[in-house]
């Protein structure tokens, strides 16, 4: 199973597919927290068997927490939502945060915020939805080059 993170449009981010730790390791929720060194709480939403679930996570940590992942496991499988209709203007161009869900999926925000360390893969338009939703990888040798 790939380990996997889901940012839609709005609220929080889903990763899904951690394997139970070992008993010598902290549990999935502590390793959130001491690897980001973040204020972070993790919330594990169940699936229908139980271990099928997926944590949740303020969406603010999304970059350090991709980057924990990618690092711990070798690689990450990360599917973002974008506003297909979200014009791609200055408010883009000239962001100081890290976080686009505007047309241009990341090119032009803060000149690439994505396009340096994710290997951009399928995009879908879900039409009905206004959505367009990428899906890349980001791989340990990814993480360890800059932010
Ligand atoms: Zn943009």
């Amino acid at each position: 199973m790939s380990i996997k993170i889901y940012r839609p449009l709005s609220g929080r981010i889903q990763v899904s597919g951690m394997p139970a730790p070992s008993r010598s390791e902290p549990s999935n929720r502590e390793w959130f927290k001491d690897e980001t060194g973040k204020a972070i709480r993790p919330m594990w939403i169940a699936g229908p068997k139980g271990w099928d679930g997926h944590w949740e996570i303020a969406r603010q940590h999304f970059l350090p927490v991709a980057r924990s992942l990618a690092v711990r496991f070798g690689r990450v499988d990360i599917v973002m939502d974008f506003n297909d209709h979200e014009c791609c203007d200055r408010r883009c161009r000239n962001a100081k945060g890290d976080e686009c869900t505007c047309t241009c999926m990341g090119v032009h925000h803060r000149g690439g915020v994505y396009s340096d360390w994710v290997d951009v893969g399928e995009t879908t338009l879900i039409r009905s939805a206004g959505v367009k939703r990428s899906t890349s990888a980001l791989t340990r040798a990814m993480a360890g080059r800059s932010f």
